[in-house]
């Protein structure tokens, strides 16, 4: 890993599975489609259209981060497991 940003579990909300306390996490540095066929996959850091964070200018960063958390399951489910 490099440039991801990534924390450790500190605990869990209800019905949160497939993580424990003290889990080391990473996040995927891009939104993807969900639609491709990587994303279809479950491999969306392949995705055909992704769009990194750090190309978000900073009038993008706020918007695109309200849509993310009107879906964060779907977000959720990018979260990497190290
Ligand atoms: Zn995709």
């Amino acid at each position: 890993m490099g440039h991801e940003f990534s924390a450790q579990v500190e605990a869990l909300g209800e019905g949160c599975e497939g993580l424990a306390v003290g889990d080391i996490v990473s996040v995927q540095p891009c939104l993807s489609c969900f639609e491709c066929d990587f994303c279809k996959s479950g491999h969306t850091q392949r995705c055909e259209k992704k769009t990194f964070l750090r190309e978000l200018s900073l009038e993008e960063a706020p918007q695109v981060f309200e849509e993310m958390a009107k879906d964060i399951e779907k977000y959720l489910k990018c979260l990497i497991v190290m």
